[in-house]
């Protein structure tokens, strides 16, 4: 869908809120933390900035943020998880603010890391930036996929493929959808006015995925370590710019 002018300032204001409640948490974060804490910092800002949560309620999900440590991929239930020294954790939240969502992921270190944690974070970084770069009109959609993969792939990590990114708006999740991979196609051709959440979840070994118990929470199958970053960008005649941001 096109968005005006008008559509994408009110997404920036939801982005603007995601992005206080990124900054936040990144700050909060530390060992003995627990995921618990990390949702509560997200509900304040939430409603200090007179925002409702996209992820609170969404198919039942009981929490306004995901906490995915170390080989959880994505959809974990903030609870009594404590995170320890050399943790990787991935964050995801989003807002609504004027009816317009917002939606954005961050991986980072709990205290000092391993050198393989803090590499798979700068690549999974990296392969988002290089898929926002693609985000210009006239190009086609799939390459935003081919660039991250390109990334991920040369640092010898693998993509997942059963959970992708997406257009946003006036909900999370409407089509199409943005696969962190070449999917044989090119897709749509970009225009300005559309409004993407691009989002790679990049693992350090396999790319299968098992979902656990709970219904939610998605871990590699061979247990290695995952990361996962995300914007939501709209595409302007200046090109990609990315709403997420303070
Ligand atoms: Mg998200
Ligand atoms: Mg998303």
């Amino acid at each position: 869908m096109i968005r005006n002018e008008d559509e994408i300032k009110k997404m920036a204001k939801a982005g603007k809120v995601v992005a206080e409640i990124h900054e936040k948490i990144r700050s909060a974060i530390k060992p003995g933390v627990t995921t618990l804490e990390l949702d509560k910092v997200s509900r304040d800002v939430l409603e200090k900035r007179g925002a409702t949560s996209n992820f609170l309620g969404y198919h039942g999900f009981p929490a306004t943020i995901c906490t995915s440590p170390n080989s959880m991929i994505v959809h974990g239930i903030p609870g009594s998880y404590v995170l320890k020294e050399g943790d990787l954790i991935s964050v995801d939240c989003g807002a609504i603010v004027d009816g317009y969502h917002g939606d954005a992921a961050f991986s980072v270190g709990v205290g000092n890391v391993s050198k393989s944690v803090s590499r798979l974070i700068e690549v999974t970084e990296k392969s988002l930036f290089a898929g926002i770069d693609k985000l210009v009109a006239g190009n086609h959609l799939h390459e935003v996929g081919r660039a991250i993969q390109d990334v991920a792939e040369a640092a010898g990590y693998s993509v997942v493929k059963e959970y992708v990114g997406h257009a946003i708006g006036t909900r999370m999740h409407e089509e199409p959808q943005v696969p962190n991979y070449w999917p044989g196609h090119p897709g749509p051709r970009l225009k300005v006015g559309h409004v993407f959440a691009i989002e790679p979840m990049v693992n350090e070994k396999g790319a299968e995925t098992v979902v656990l118990d709970d219904g939610w929470s998605v871990v590699t199958k061979d247990g290695s370590l995952s990361a996962h970053f995300e914007h939501t960008i709209a595409i302007t005649d200046a090109g990609p710019t990315v709403l997420t941001t303070l």
